[in-house]
């Protein structure tokens, strides 16, 4: 279990950020499976990190949102990936293959609507239209 597979989304994907924003101000090997580094906050501060790469809940930082606590916050993550730029690496490939997929079932479903208007005759177009507006219309509503 990597510490990158137990921490959120929003981690994973800021603690990326921080890497390629090089905010990892140093970092040093301390243990077969432990690295010490400085991660640059948002602000002034810097904050202490340390990552078990073997139990990943053991890893600390002093930031407000982790200390004490075993969320894997944005800078276990940029140090993971600092240390382990492959990692980082393979992140990025699938967030990008994740998009692609995405556009290509939008483009499906682009392609199967406009297939199904242009089967469409004339009178059933209109009631199709008419359909959506009312289900449109129901949707907004029931918002309310
Ligand atoms: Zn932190």
């Amino acid at each position: 279990m990597s510490i990158l597979s137990i921490a959120s989304n929003a981690s994973a994907w800021r603690g990326y950020e921080y890497y390629e924003g090089k905010r990892v101000l140093s970092w040093k090997q301390t243990g077969e499976h432990e690295f010490d580094g400085e991660v640059a906050g948002s602000e002034k501060q810097v904050y202490h990190v340390i990552i078990d790469t073997e139990h990943p809940k053991k890893s600390t930082c002093n930031c407000p949102h982790a200390e004490g606590k075993r969320i894997v916050c944005k800078h276990k993550i940029a140090l993971f990936f600092t240390v382990f730029p492959k990692e980082a690496a393979e992140y990025m490939a699938e967030i990008e293959e994740y998009e692609r997929e995405e556009e290509e079932r939008e483009q499906e479903s682009y392609d199967r609507i406009v297939e199904y208007v242009h089967s469409l005759s004339k009178e059933e177009f209109r009631n199709a239209l008419i359909n959506s507006l009312l289900e449109a219309e129901e949707r907004d509503h029931y918002h309310y």
